[in-house]
Parts: C-alpha cells; structure tokens; sequence
C-alpha cells in the first residue's frame, strides 16, 4: 500500500465536500462529518437548485462516472488522460470548490489514475474555471486532510462565524437559533 492510500484510509472521514467545507466554515464541516447533514433534507432552495442543474444541463456534456468517496465524479477520459467535471451553482465559493475538486484528483491518483486536471462548470453564470493540480497541491492536502482530522475530532463544534452567507447556510437554524 503506498503512503498516500494508507493516509486515505485514515482519513475515511475526510470526503470531499467536508474537504470543500474547510475552505467554508469549520463549524459546518464539523457538523457534516458528524452526521448532521442538513444538506440532505429536502426543501433547502439552494440543494435543489443544485440538484437541478445538475441534471440537467451537465449530464449532457459528461460521459463518464465514477463513484467513490460516497459521492458520484463526473469525467471525461482521453486516452489515459482523465479529466474531472463538478457543476456548481454559484462562485462564491470557488476556492472551495477548486480544493474540492483538487481533493478528488488527489483520490484519483492515490487509485493509480492518471489525472492532474479538471473543470468546475458554472452554468448559471455560464462559466468554468480550469484546475490544473500539482505536487504542492499533494503536500497542501496531506497537511489540510491532518488538520481537518484534528478538527473533526473534537468533541464541541468550532465557533459559529457571523457571515452573511450564514443566512443561505442549511444550518442556519442549528447555529443561530
Ligand atoms: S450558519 Fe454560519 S456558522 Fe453556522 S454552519 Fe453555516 S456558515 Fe457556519
């Protein structure tokens, strides 16, 4: 087993939306990879939206998926080249969405696939932002993942942030109420 499938395998926890999460707010990857996941009840606008869009308009554009990390990637192969797609409804978290994507790279490589790029399509702004991964990419998830399993394993969530994104977050009422 090599040293980046041995530190998956220590990390199961560690999925790519609590990766995203980080980028976001601590207390909600806390309350995500606790369980606590609001973002699976039906009725959030912003799910649904998401949920939407997706399949919609990308499944016409992707031809591949790929399940793992008890989430489905979306890519496109040439040759032995594969190229990652992720579809998001908004830009205002893109680095999150860039280190998302990245995270599934970096899994993708730990499985011995060859891929060090990929897309995050914006349909509703009718944009994409290309991701090219490198090996300080590799070094900056290792330390990430570690620091994301410290936080994790906390027995109290991090403090709650005062963000104006808190009011669109699905767990504004857990925080705020
Ligand atoms: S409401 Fe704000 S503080 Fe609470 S989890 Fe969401 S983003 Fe974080």
């Amino acid at each position: 087993m090599s040293n980046i499938e041995s530190n998956l395998n220590a990390r199961m926890n560690v999925t790519g939306v609590v990766f995203s999460y980080y980028y976001i707010c601590h207390r909600k990857m806390w309350l995500f990879a606790k369980g606590l996941n609001q973002e699976n009840i039906s009725g959030n606008p912003d799910v649904v939206k998401g949920e939407l869009l997706h399949e919609s308009r990308f499944k016409r554009q992707v031809n591949k998926e790929l399940e793992f990390d008890r989430v489905k990637i979306d890519f496109i192969k040439f040759g032995d080249q594969v190229y990652v797609h992720e579809i998001k409804k908004s830009k205002k978290f893109e680095e999150a969405h860039i280190w998302q994507l990245k995270y599934y790279i970096y899994n993708l490589r730990a499985r011995g696939i060859n891929c060090s790029a990929g897309v995050i399509h914006y349909p509703a702004s009718m944009r994409k932002v290309d991701v090219q991964y490198t090996q300080e990419d590799e070094a900056m998830i290792e330390q990430v993942s570690s620091e994301i399993q410290r936080i994790i394993n906390q027995n109290k969530p991090p403090k709650r942030l005062s963000k104006k994104f808190c009011y669109r977050c699905a767990y504004f009422d857990f925080c705020f109420s």
